[in-house]
């Protein structure tokens, strides 16, 4: 059998948006990931797509329909509610309601019915960026192009060490993710600046709502009494008694924010978390890795038709849009969050940070200036 042109490592949302991309363009390419067919896209992970992204997937011919909208959030604070039309804003641009798990499987369904080349239960353990070779399970390849959409973990990326930087930034706050079997409490989202950590409502579906639960880094979902993080989660929601008796599944999520310079070295190449990581602030990693896969796959087409400059800028032409999504979602944080932010100690330092936290809420509400910036950053959309 000859090498394929192109291995992509992982089928999340960048290598599966990749594969789809050079399926179409008959780039000769081989998607592997350790995963079996039915566990990927199973962890509970990104809900809400910005409508930047849903407009590149529209125009690239994906066949994926966006027709739930979410067009508002709520700011809840001890003192206040303030309900945001963001899509007012926008001119009518929203953000959509997509849950990641819905995008990998339709991805992945759509390309085994063309009888794509996707491997799964094939777990790369060996990866040498300057032949290129690569080994998955029981086959090797020596590929053109080696593509790491391989996640936070990536052996792609740990192969580049030396030859790349990595700016790593571990936060000092952990979110639970709670997963719950309930219908949405309200049709927005909720953000909850509350003095004892963020607490976030997100839709999914008519019978699963997230909710994010901001506690001390030391602090793991596994060590909390069930009822307790029900209240707790429901009171700093300002919806007390809400989710008495509601099933739940909670996973501890550390917040790391990390950017990878540059993102290609010789043949191998680095989209979505594995080049990048960004907290779940703002909702931006999926649609960051979209972008990457994108950008990157009309690349290497163009590499392949014999025209290699569209590859060689990839970094360039990435890694300025990936580090004001950063900036954006490190503000936000800000915002949301009661513990991440960077001065350690200090005298009333809690309620020094509760107190900012408040006023941007206060100018989010009073200030059109900022409302309007806001909003366009938030949904994705260019002003
Ligand atoms: C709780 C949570 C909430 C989030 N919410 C949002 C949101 O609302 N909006 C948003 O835009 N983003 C959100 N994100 C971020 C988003 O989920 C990620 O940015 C996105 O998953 C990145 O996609 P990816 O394809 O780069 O990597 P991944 O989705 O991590 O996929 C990597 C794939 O590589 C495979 N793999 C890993 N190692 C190997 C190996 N050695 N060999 C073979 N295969 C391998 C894995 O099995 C996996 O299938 C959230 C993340 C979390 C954790």
């Amino acid at each position: 059998m000859t090498d394929p042109e192109v291995v992509i490592v992982g089928a999340g949302p960048a290598g599966l948006v990749l594969a789809w991309m050079l399926q179409r363009a008959e780039v000769p390419y081989v998607l592997v990931d350790r995963q079996s067919r039915d566990r990927i896209g199973t962890l509970p992970k990104a809900g809400i797509v910005e409508y930047r992204t849903v407009e590149l997937l529209r125009r690239e011919g994906f066949p994926l329909t966006f027709d739930v909208e979410n067009r508002r959030v709520e700011f809840r604070t001890p003192e206040l509610r303030h309900v945001f039309d963001y899509a007012d804003l926008t001119g009518d641009r929203p953000h959509y309601v997509f849950p990641q798990h819905r995008l990998v499987a339709e991805l992945a369904t759509a390309l085994l019915a063309e009888g794509a080349p996707l491997l799964f239960d094939h777990a790369v353990t060996d990866v040498d960026p300057d032949r290129p070779s690569i080994t998955a399970g029981d086959r090797t390849f020596t590929p053109r192009a080696i593509v790491g959409a391989d996640g936070a973990g990536s052996v792609v990326a740990r192969s580049l060490a030396g030859r790349v930087e990595v700016l790593d930034r571990p936060l000092a706050s952990r979110w639970l993710v709670v997963s719950a079997r309930t219908a949405p409490l309200v049709g927005h989202t909720i953000y909850a600046i509350h003095p004892r950590g963020y607490a976030a409502h997100l839709r999914r579906g008519p019978e699963e709502t997230r909710f994010y639960l901001e506690v001390p880094a030391e602090v793991s979902g596994a060590d909390l009494d069930p009822d307790d993080l029900r209240r707790d989660l429901a009171e700093r929601l300002g919806e007390p008694g809400a989710l008495d008796g509601v099933e739940i599944g909670v996973d501890d999520l550390d917040l790391r924010t990390r950017i990878t310079t540059p993102m290609q070295v010789g043949g191998a190449f680095l989209v979505g978390d594995a080049a990048h990581l960004i907290t779940p602030a703002g909702g931006k990693g999926m649609n960051l890795a979209v972008a990457d896969a994108v950008e990157l796959a009309h690349g290497l087409i163009a590499a392949h038709r014999g025209d290699p400059g569209r590859l060689e800028a990839y970094t360039d032409t990435r890694l300025p849009v990936i580090a004001e999504t950063q900036g954006f979602s490190d503000w936000f944080l800000r915002v949301l969050s009661a513990f991440s932010t960077d001065a350690v100690g200090g005298s009333g330092s809690a309620a020094f940070v509760d107190a900012m936290r408040q006023g941007w809420v206060r100018r989010l509400r009073d200030d059109p200036l900022l409302a309007r910036w806001f909003a366009h950053a938030y949904a994705g959309v260019d002003a």
